[in-house]
């Protein structure tokens, strides 16, 4: 009979500890605090067997999201699958400079572009809820992953399945819009490293930056006067998608950083 101490310190040999432990509390249904309270206790050879996969999964570099299926975001739990991005922290800047943008403002609509498992849209609703978000994504697998999200977490968002501002069933003006698009450019070696997600999630197969200008050329039609276009983008990429917003239609255009220090969001109001 194998414990779980046991079948923690087997795993550490192949895997991150820390994800062993993870990867385990996943199999039982439990919290981490369970494994140290328990340790003794003996594991069933169902547990085992799905323990093992998940070890194998992790060892073949699969990300733990994955083989969990939650990923952890501005605090709350959601779900994923190989269908969407997995959720970063990088992108908690965007939520926080748009919290920022919108906190008191009364009633706002809201557009999050791209919406993939739903984090950026559903965050946004819940933690500011004067925001009426509506989110659009290309990929009808990422939609129901992100619907799902929505209705786990008891959020208020409209979904549409379409290609950028197509999704757009009606034609209507947002006082904000949302983006966090495939922008790592298809020659950056960076891309080799992710192997499991969206290929379609994380390049636009050019610069990287064809979906920002795109979108930048659109947003106008879309976008109330004074309202504020916002994207993720690369660490890279700060300068040039300021330069994308360089024109007579945009002000106060800003680049934001993130915890690392690096150029991470940058945004712009329609004039
Ligand atoms: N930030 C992600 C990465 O570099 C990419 C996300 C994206 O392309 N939108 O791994």
């Amino acid at each position: 009979m194998t414990t779980i101490q046991e079948a923690i310190a087997e795993a550490s040999k192949r895997i991150d500890r820390f994800e062993a432990k993870l990867l385990l509390a996943h199999c039982l249904g439990v919290g981490r605090t369970y494994l140290i309270t328990h340790d003794k206790d003996c594991l069933s050879p169902t547990v085992l067997q799905h323990y093992e996969e998940c070890v194998q999964a992790r060892e073949n570099k699969m990300p733990v999201p994955y083989i969990t299926g939650t990923q952890e975001f501005f605090g709350r739990s959601f779900s994923v699958t190989p269908d969407v991005l997995i959720p970063r922290p990088d992108t908690e800047t965007l939520i926080e400079f748009i919290l920022e943008k919108t906190s008191g403002k009364g009633p706002l609509s809201l557009l999050d572009l791209g919406t993939g498992s739903g984090c950026i849209a559903i965050t946004l609703a819940l933690e500011n809820p004067s925001l009426a978000v509506t989110a659009t994504d290309i990929s009808e697998k990422s939609l129901s992953v992100a619907k799902n999200n929505a209705n786990q977490l008891n959020a208020n968002v409209s979904f549409f399945l379409g290609d950028w501002f197509k999704a757009l069933t009606m034609p209507k003006k947002f006082d904000v819009i949302v983006s966090n698009p495939p922008y790592i450019d298809s020659q950056d070696k960076h891309l080799e490293n992710l192997p499991f997600e969206p290929i379609g999630a994380l390049t636009d197969g050019q610069d990287g930056l064809s979906h920002i200008r795109h979108l930048i050329t659109e947003a106008p039609k879309y976008l109330r006067h004074d309202g504020l276009l916002a994207f993720e983008h690369g660490w890279d990429q700060g300068a040039e998608v300021r330069s994308l917003f360089s024109n007579s239609l945009w002000t106060d255009i800003i680049t934001v950083k993130d915890l690392g220090g690096n150029d991470r969001v940058t945004a712009a109001n329609l004039l």
